[in-house]
């Protein structure tokens, strides 16, 4: 009889881990509460499906913070190279874009979860969807609603983070590890900011291009969009990490914003020298500065609240003051999770052996541009690979050290 395997978690972490438990011969049967797969992995593809980073190795890694030791094996052992490979043996080959991040060139993760699904049905994966992990049964097999008979040989917890709750991540797993969880924040969130009634009526919705963000010394460039109840998008989110917490130990955080980061101040000066006449302060900035109506709307408000330095100054480092992060469940991720220290170098949990855990569900945060789902994978391909171990069954060929562009 084969050894046989539950994956909990039908997300890409689960997805892979099944693939390299069911390649080497495990009967694996994934659970999921949600009545079909990967539901967040296909709502990251409207945004493009950034599958990873191009960037150096080491570069790449410090991206993931303090937890960089924690993860480090993990992608250095299955690095973008090898999710690059295992993409484009899906048939779906990537392209590099200018910020070096790295997506499917179809922009989408539907015909790479078809792939996916496809062959893990050839490797005989079962499927066992509307079935929600309710804790363990007194033999130390994992529970379900509705209720099974199966105890697994070996368990791979796959059960996501705390963000976008609608799409089966809801985060409701943490009340079993009442001692072993940090607790799930938003991470890559947007942020509240007390708009005017007319800025918020006139602008919400509206994207700032080509904007930097300055907060403390780190300057970020980027883009950002304006929301009913703030500011959110990829520049806020590279700072939000830090933004949370400032806010979390001292209330409300004033970043400054740079609407023209390709224009000196001494530029601006000598281009708002020229006498206004008659002219509206919003045409005058138009015409002067090249601002946009949502970035006059934000000189406008900053005057409005009272700012009181000149124009020049205002368009170069205008005073945004965020109140606090928007709730986890419009965050593109979550911090927390499983901690470090209740899980071995393999990711299996110290007081439960033959359960692993991986993916985000893990205590780790990162910034948008790939990383997250590199640390999703890679976790899932060292958790499947510590189960194999810990069932004393062969890694199969291709998964193991030195395939697959591993970094030795
Ligand atoms: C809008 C959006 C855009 C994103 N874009 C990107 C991007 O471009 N690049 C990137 O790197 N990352 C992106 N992410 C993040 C990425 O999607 C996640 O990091 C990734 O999906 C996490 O994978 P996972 O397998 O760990 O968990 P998940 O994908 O969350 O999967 C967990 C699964 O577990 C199931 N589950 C949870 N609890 C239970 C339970 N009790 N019983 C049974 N099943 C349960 C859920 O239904 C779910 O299917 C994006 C996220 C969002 C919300």
């Amino acid at each position: 009889m084969p050894s046989t395997a539950a994956v909990i978690g039908a997300g890409p972490a689960g997805l892979m881990a099944a693939e390299i438990l069911a390649t080497a011969g495990i009967a694996v049967t994934v659970y999921d509460r949600m009545p079909s797969v990967g539901r967040k992995f296909l709502m990251a593809g409207r945004g493009g499906l950034n599958l990873t980073h191009s960037e150096p190795l080491d570069r790449f890694l410090d991206r993931y913070g303090t937890a960089r030791d924690w993860l480090e094996p993990a992608i250095r052992a299955f690095p973008p190279t090898a999710l690059i490979a295992w993409c484009e043996a899906l048939g779906q080959p990537i392209f590099t874009g200018t910020s070096g991040r790295i997506f499917p060139k179809v922009m989408k993760a539907s015909p790479l979860l078809r792939a996916w699904l496809s062959r893990l049905a050839g490797l005989n994966v079962a499927f066992r969807l509307r079935h929600t992990w309710i804790g363990w049964s007194p033999n130390g097999a994992p529970r379900f609603d509705p209720a099974t008979n199966e105890k697994p040989d070996a368990t791979i917890l796959a059960l996501g983070g705390g963000s976008w709750p609608r799409l089966g991540s809801d985060g409701t797993w943490v009340a079993q590890f009442p001692d072993a969880v940090a607790p799930l924040r938003p991470s890559n969130c947007g942020f509240t900011v007390a708009w005017s009634d007319h800025f918020r009526a006139r602008f919400a919705g509206h994207p700032l291009k080509r904007i930097a963000l300055r907060f403390d010394a780190i300057v970020q460039r980027g883009e950002a969009a304006i929301t009913a109840t703030g500011i959110e998008g990829g520049v806020i989110y590279a700072l939000s990490a830090m933004l949370r917490d400032r806010i979390e130990t001292a209330g409300p955080a004033t970043i400054h914003l740079d609407l023209r980061p390709d224009l000196s101040p001494e530029q601006f000066t000598e281009r708002l020298a020229t006498p206004r006449r008659a002219q509206s302060l919003s045409a005058f900035l138009r015409k002067q500065a090249g601002l946009s109506p949502v970035a006059i709307g934000l000189v406008q408000e900053a005057r409005h609240n009272g700012a009181d330095t000149d124009l020049a100054s205002l368009i170069k480092a205008l005073p945004l003051r965020l109140l606090t992060p928007r709730p986890i469940d419009r965050a593109i991720s979550s911090a927390g999770g499983l901690r470090k220290d209740v899980v071995d170098e393999t990711f299996m949990l110290r007081d439960r052996p033959g359960v692993f855990a991986a993916g985000e569900m893990l205590d780790w945060e990162a910034p948008t541009g790939g990383y997250l789902l590199q640390a999703d994978f890679a976790t899932a391909v060292a958790a499947a690979r510590g189960a194999l171990a810990w069932l004393e069954h062969p890694l199969p060929p291709a998964y193991r050290p030195g395939d697959q562009g591993e970094v030795q």
